[in-house]
C-alpha cells in the first residue's frame, strides 16, 4: 500500500503547463517561480520537471524548459544549485545580509534590489565579480520597491557601483492583475514603461495573472508561479480554462466507514448532527497535514467518482464525510482532496481562501511523490 496522505506531483502536467505558457507568451522568456518549496510541489520536483531540456511525452521530443527560476530566499536558490540546476536564478526579494553577496557571486544568482539598505550594502563591499541586479520599481503595489521619484537616483547609483553588473535589469509587480477589469494594471504598466523608456536591461512585469490576462505586460520575461502548477490566479476561474493541468493531487485513504443514526453528532464540538440515517467515512487527513481546520461543512472531497461533503470539524489527523445512506465505499478506498477531479480552486472557494495557500501549506507529514 502506498503511504498516505500523499501529494502526487505530475511531471507531465508541469511540462504541459510550461509549454502552454510558452504558447500564451511566445516572445517572453520564462522565469518559473518556485518559491515556498515550489508552491508545495517540491522545489526539486518542479525544477527537474521544467528545467533545461526535458523530454516531453506529449510533444514526443526534447523541449526547452524554463529559462530561469524565481525564488524568495537564498536558501531556496542554494538548494537548486546543490540539486544541479543550471540557468538563471533570481531572488525576488533580494538579499537580506551583506555577507550573502559573496554567496550570490559564487553561485551566480541574480538579486532584486528594492531598498536603500541593499544599495548601501552593495556600495560598501568588495566582490570578486559583479552581481546581476534587477531594480524593483514600485508602480502601485506599495509593498517593496523604489518609488517612481526615487528611481533615477537609484539607477545612477547602481550604474556607478562597481559591484553591480551591467546592464541593470528592470522589474515591477502588479497589485490587481487577477482582476481583469481593474484599470490599475494598465496604469502600473504605463508608469513602468514610461519610466524605463530607452534604458538597457531586461524588463519583467507579469506574474501568472499578468501573463494570462494582460498580454501586453509579458515583456522580456514572464514570472508565472501559480499557473505553472495548473491553477488559475483569478477567483471563480479554473486552470483548465487556460488549458492548464493541475500538477498536484492530494490524496488519502478511507480508514473507517460506519453507519450513523439520525440525530447523532460527529467529531469535536459535536456541532454537526445527521438529519437522517447515513453512512460516514473517515479520511486520514487533517490540519496536521495542512488541510485547513476551518473547512466548513459541505466542502467537497472526491471518492469513487463523486463529490461528498465534509461534515463535522476537521481534526488534526482525520476528517469525516457524509457518504450517504446507500454508500458502497470501503476502508482503503482512495480519496482525492483536490486534483484533476476536484479543482483546488473550488476547494479554496469553499474554505474562503485561495488555492495558493492550500498547496503551499501542506506539512512535512504529507509524502510528496513525483510521478510521470
Ligand atoms: C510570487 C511571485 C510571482 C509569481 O506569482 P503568481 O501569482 O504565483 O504567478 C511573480 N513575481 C513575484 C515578484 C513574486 O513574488
Amino acid at each position: 500500500m502506498k503511504p498516505f496522505p500523499r501529494a502526487e506531483i505530475s511531471r507531465c502536467a508541469l511540462q504541459s503547463n510550461l509549454a502552454q505558457l510558452r504558447l500564451i507568451a511566445p516572445k517572453s522568456k520564462i522565469m518559473a517561480v518556485v518559491k515556498a518549496n515550489g508552491y508545495g510541489h517540491g522545489l526539486l520536483n518542479v525544477a527537474e520537471s521544467v528545467g533545461i531540456l526535458n523530454y516531453v511525452q506529449s510533444v514526443g521530443k526534447y523541449h526547452g524548459g524554463a529559462d530561469g527560476f524565481g525564488l524568495a530566499r537564498l536558501e531556496e536558490a542554494l538548494q537548486l544549485r546543490e540539486g544541479g540546476v543550471k540557468g538563471k536564478l533570481l531572488l525576488l526579494e533580494g538579499f537580506f545580509r551583506q555577507s550573502d553577496l559573496a554567496t550570490l557571486v559564487t553561485h551566480n544568482i541574480d538579486t532584486v534590489v528594492h531598498h536603500e539598505s541593499q544599495l548601501h550594502m552593495l556600495e560598501t563591499i568588495k566582490l570578486d565579480k559583479p552581481v546581476t541586479v534587477w531594480i524593483k520599481i514600485d508602480t502601485g503595489m506599495h509593498r517593496i520597491g523604489f518609488t517612481l521619484d526615487q528611481f533615477e537616483k537609484v539607477y545612477q547609483r547602481l550604474l556607478h557601483c562597481p559591484q553591480v553588473a551591467k546592464p541593470i535589469h528592470l522589474m515591477t509587480h502588479f497589485a490587481c492583475a487577477d482582476e481583469p477589469d481593474n484599470q490599475m494594471t494598465q496604469d502600473q504598466m504605463n508608469a513602468f514603461l514610461q519610466l524605463i523608456d530607452g534604458l538597457d536591461g531586461d524588463r519583467t512585469l507579469a506574474n501568472s495573472a499578468g501573463t494570462l490576462f494582460w498580454p501586453t505586460s509579458q515583456a522580456d520575461w514572464i514570472r508565472p508561479g501559480i499557473a505553472l502548477y495548473g491553477i488559475s490566479p483569478v477567483v471563480g476561474d479554473r486552470g483548465v480554462n487556460h488549458r492548464l493541468i493541475p500538477a498536484m493531487e492530494l490524496v488519502s485513504n478511507l480508514i473507517a466507514v460506519r453507519d450513523h443514526k439520525a440525530g447523532d453528532s460527529v467529531g469535536y464540538g459535536a456541532f454537526w448532527t445527521a438529519k437522517q440515517d447515513t453512512r460516514l467515512g473517515v479520511v486520514a487527513i487533517g490540519y496536521g497535514d495542512g488541510y485547513p481546520r476551518n473547512a466548513p461543512e459541505g466542502t467537497p472531497v472526491w471518492i469513487n467518482g463523486r463529490r461528498v461533503p465534509i461534515v463535522g470539524r476537521v481534526s488534526m489527523d482525520m476528517l469525516t464525510v457524509d457518504l450517504g445512506a446507500d454508500a458502497q465505499d470501503n476502508v482503503g478506498d482512495s480519496v482525492q482532496l483536490w486534483g484533476k477531479a476536484l479543482a483546488v480552486e473550488e476547494v479554496a472557494e469553499h474554505i474562503g481562501t485561495i488555492a495558493y495557500e492550500l498547496v503551499t501549506k501542506l506539512t512535512p507529514r504529507v509524502v510528496v511523490e513525483l510521478l510521470d
